[in-house]
């Protein structure tokens, strides 16, 4: 099995240049018509953050493995845009303010419905659209679901408070999905504002803007005043050229639940964002293990619509239940097919949750069994140590543990008990988190233990880099 380096740049949406970039670091030379094996393709596919679109069992035998768009029929789309950073920085204020640039909002008569998520129609036409749920815990809890739906993250950081600690989440957590940051120093109308003291203080974390010699494009903004709005949206249209965001608009749609309630005169709701193809009224969706007929749809102006392409997020009406947010959703032809999909799911969930108590435990075994298959060629970790010196001993040791076929991936290597915000970054990465002299808090446990993400505890650093060894081996070992 064997891909052209641009039929892999088009389906991960990426540029030629960045693959064959990413191929020369694996020490293959190849140029844009030359083809390269499924194996190398994966590796790629990783290094891009994408997990590679390994159709799963269920899928299969529902037939949804889901079709192939050829590149002559990708259209340019709308970046997807999600805002984080520290709390009371402004990631409201700034949704609000960039909600007031929408030119088609004058048309609705200026309504606005908080639907989770909201499109912006430029002056100039171009479009944008924005996750409306500020933070990184929906964005992480989405990735967990399987649903990676945002294109570019928006950091906001206070000119006059500097980096505090979930700005330094939020880029952990940007980071660890590959997502691009564009940095928005905010409040610099107020006197004590300092922009340049944020832009240092970035750089301790990797993130190094124009102005400090790197590549990742900050701007000032101030919500509140609605200043620097414009300079803010070039920079997302720029960054979204960058990745050169397509999608086939004509095709059966899918795509990822947002939000979604129970409505006590509508039924359940929700909204979705189209990722391909375009979703009509009457399709007939499956979303997780709900599905119903889209009876009605409407956008972020509580207007009614028939047809919704790519990017554009909408509120429907019409499904069984209410589907969790991240769940992923797919029209399909007929409701006896949406109905056996559902059930098949409702059936695959319940052995699973039967099944959970036995592999609580399982999750290291279930990795190492996967390395072994050769489905995995990676092992990611999350590390907490009680001192600074002991996580940075420990993360330059486990890296230098992986070898060609399977690397070690550090998330974090921090210091501190571990928190429910280390097992949701774990568990949306599949990781393992190794606890060096630290405890995990009561409600990391819990977390843990009902997502089944791996904690091990350790008190000699060898202990862990033996440890480590064996997972990096377990693709190496195969052979009885
Ligand atoms: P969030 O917690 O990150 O969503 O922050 P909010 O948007 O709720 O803003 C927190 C506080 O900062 C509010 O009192 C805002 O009015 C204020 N704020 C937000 N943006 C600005 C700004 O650009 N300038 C000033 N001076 N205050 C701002």
């Amino acid at each position: 099995e064997t891909i052209t380096v641009q039929e892999l740049a088009n389906r991960m949406a990426a540029r030629v240049p960045e693959v064959v970039k990413s191929l020369m670091k694996l020490g293959v030379m190849a140029t844009a018509t030359q083809t390269i094996d499924a194996d190398t393709a994966e590796l790629v596919v990783e290094e891009f953050g994408h997990r590679s679109k390994r159709v799963s069992e269920s899928d299969v035998e529902l037939g949804l493995e889901g079709q192939e768009d050829s590149e002559t029929d990708l259209k340019v789309r709308p970046p997807v845009v999600t805002i984080m950073g520290h709390v009371d920085h402004g990631k409201t204020s700034l949704l609000d303010a960039l909600r007031s640039t929408d030119v088609a909002a004058r048309e609705a008569g200026g309504i606005t419905q908080h639907i989770g998520a909201y499109q912006v129609t430029l002056e100039s036409g171009a479009k944008m659209t924005f996750i409306d749920t500020p933070g990184h815990e929906a964005f992480t809890a989405m990735r967990a679901r399987g649903a990676s739906v945002t294109d570019i993250v928006i950091l906001v950081v206070a000119a006059d408070d500097g980096v505090m600690p979930q700005t330094v989440e939020a880029i952990r957590h940007a980071k660890a999905a590959n997502v691009p940051i564009i940095v928005a120093i905010n409040k610099i109308d107020r006197p004590d504002a300092n922009p340049n003291r944020v832009r240092s203080e970035l750089l301790q974390y990797d993130i190094a803007v124009e102005a400090m010699g790197g590549e990742t494009q900050d701007v000032e903004v101030s919500a509140l005043k609605r200043q620097g709005l414009d300079a803010l949206q070039e920079a997302i249209l720029l960054q979204a050229e960058l990745l050169d965001l397509k999608a086939n608009p004509n095709r059966s749609a899918e795509g990822a639940v947002i939000e979604s309630s129970l409505d006590r005169g509508r039924g359940p709701v929700a909204t979705v964002l189209v990722q391909k193809g375009t979703l009509r009224q009457g399709d007939i969706v499956v979303a997780g293990t709900e599905q119903g007929r889209v009876r009605a749809m409407l956008d972020d102006h509580g207007q009614p619509l028939k047809d919704a392409g790519p990017s554009t997020p909408v509120e429907i009406l019409g499904l069984s239940g209410v589907p969790g947010a991240g769940e992923v959703f797919v029209v399909v032809e007929n409701e006896g097919r949406a109905r056996e999909i559902a059930e098949f799911r409702q059936r695959k969930l319940r052995e699973h949750a039967a099944a959970a108590g036995a592999a609580a435990r399982g999750t290291l075994d279930q990795m190492l069994a996967r390395i072994q298959a050769g489905e995995q060629k990676e092992v990611a970790l999350v590390i907490k140590a009680d001192v600074q010196g002991s996580a940075e001993a420990i993360q330059a040791t486990v890296q230098k543990l992986g070898n060609d076929e399977v690397r070690v991936r550090v998330l974090l290597a921090g210091v501190g008990q571990i928190t429910e915000s280390d097992v949701q970054l774990a568990k949306a990465s599949d990781a393992i988190i190794v606890a060096f002299n630290v405890r995990a808090n009561a409600q990391a446990r819990t977390l843990a233990s009902r997502d089944g993400v791996d904690i091990r505890y350790y008190s000699i650093i060898y202990q862990v880099s033996d440890d480590i060894e064996t997972m990096v081996k377990g693709k190496l070992a195969p052979i009885e």
